[in-house]
């Protein structure tokens, strides 16, 4: 069975729509990491679990925009919310009067004290090392390798899975000078972490991580790694930021409420706001004290614009409840112990790692616990499972390096569907 013909056949108008829109898009896209050869497909329109293409195919989607739509596709609350919100204008100039409401519910919450409203992750995590060279007076960060932060220049390093060169900037038109104040580390790795800072430590203003890595499949950190790098953190003074664009929504209180750990500053982004564009760089009272005007620059035309204020509200306040966390979880728990099953049955290497609402799959004989272990799988057999998957109307994950997500309308049948297809994918994959 040649899979990519079998996608291929199914995918006609995709096809068509790629053809012509790479005459206007560079790749045929508006992000890069939508692409996937032989051509991506072209999705119209999504309710609760499910997306449809071009072609009329229906999908159970467990991408879900990258992590973003827990409250599932067109929640009608969310639906509501945003028709009132644009009958009261969309953006008003000046601050908007729920903008404060909406901070006081992410400083209980995410356990922090002030915030900052901007609109993407990139914004987010560009502004907390920007505060945190401000607020220590240093220039080093230390990044992990495997880690994304967004597509600004200095955290683009080391990021590509497909390379293990050890400095390599993730794009041509970064230059080397921007990346000579980051610094690049394992992750989960303590004494090679404690070895950079005892040369560097005393020019680092931060250290940034994504406390459970969600750019290399899904790694969560070892909780004593974590203690050990806080703890380095505090003795050569420089602050610790929790990247949780992608975990603040995983998690009712994110990584941090999870780990018990209470870092300097933490980013938010992508599901906090339901579907609309928001994010947030958060943290200690005296580190964002930095910011203002004259001071530490933070601004935005689209920072807390009413849309994405209002419809976050109304998702964190409403819908992305304790409870609602615990249903997600408990159905990613089923997908966990059903890609166990299948591999037990099939007596094949597949190690399989969740967190909340999310999980991966890695044809591994050993649980990664950094980059250099996740590069070690084989992708090949990935990609044959992930082919069979989107055939079958399955989008496991967007990607071999991303994870699947489950959102509060995914149902136990979404979950005995995508185990049924799986136990198929990854069967041909092993063949
Ligand atoms: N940080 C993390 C951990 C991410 O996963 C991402 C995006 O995938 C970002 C930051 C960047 O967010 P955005 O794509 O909204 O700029």
């Amino acid at each position: 069975l040649d899979i990519i013909e079998v996608y291929k056949s199914l995918t006609n108008k995709s096809k068509s729509l790629f053809e012509e829109s790479s005459k206007y898009l560079p790749f045929g896209v508006s992000s890069n990491y939508r692409y996937f050869d032989p051509y991506p497909i072209y999705l119209v329109k999504g309710k609760g679990s499910r997306v449809w293409d071009v072609d009329g195919n229906e999908y159970i989607d467990y991408i879900l925009g990258f992590g973003v739509l827990e409250v599932g596709h067109s929640h009608p609350r969310i639906v509501e919310e945003v028709r009132r919100a644009v009958e009261d204008s969309t953006i008003l100039g000046f601050e908007y009067e729920k903008s404060v409401e909406l901070a006081k519910i992410i400083c209980n919450r995410y356990n922090v004290d002030m915030v900052r409203f901007s609109s993407t992750g990139t914004e987010a995590t560009m502004h907390a090392i920007r505060i945190a060279r401000a607020y220590t007076k240093r220039k080093k960060i230390i990044k992990f390798e495997g880690h994304y932060h967004g597509s600004h220049d200095q955290l683009l390093i080391n990021v590509n899975p497909m390379r293990l060169e050890s400095r390599v900037p993730t794009s041509p038109g970064i230059p080397e000078e921007t990346l000579s104040n980051t610094l690049v580390a394992d992750w989960n790795d303590y004494e090679g972490f404690e070895r950079l800072v005892r040369v560097h430590g005393n020019d680092v203003a931060a250290v940034i991580m994504e406390p459970v890595a969600m750019n290399m499949g899904l790694i969560p950190a070892d909780l004593d790694f974590l203690k050990g790098v806080f703890d380095l953190a505090r003795d050569y003074g420089f602050l610790v930021i929790f990247d949780e664009v992608k975990t603040g929504g995983k998690f009712y209180s994110g990584a941090s409420g999870y780990y018990g750990l209470k870092p300097d500053l933490v980013t938010l982004g992508k599901a906090i706001a339901g579907g609309l564009p928001l994010s947030v760089v958060a943290g200690r009272r005296d580190v964002l004290g930095v910011v203002g005007p004259g001071r530490v620059a933070h601004g935005g035309t689209f920072n807390a614009n009413p849309l994405s204020v209002r419809v976050a509200i109304v998702t964190l306040r409403d819908i992305l409840t304790e409870g609602a966390f615990y249903y997600m979880n408990s159905l990613s728990e089923e997908l966990q112990k059903g890609y166990e099953d299948i591999a037990d049955d099939l007596d094949i290497d597949l190690i399989v790692t969740k967190w909340g609402p999310s999980g991966m799959i890695y044809f591994n004989s050993k649980v990664p616990k950094n980059y250099k272990d996740f590069i070690k799988s084989d992708f090949k057999s990935w990609f044959t499972y992930f082919y069979y998957m989107v055939a079958k109307g399955i989008l496991p994950m967007a990607s071999f390096n991303e994870q699947w997500t489950v959102s509060i309308a995914h149902t136990k049948e979404d979950i005995s569907k995508h185990l049924e297809v799986a136990r198929d994918a990854i069967k041909l994959a092993k063949n």
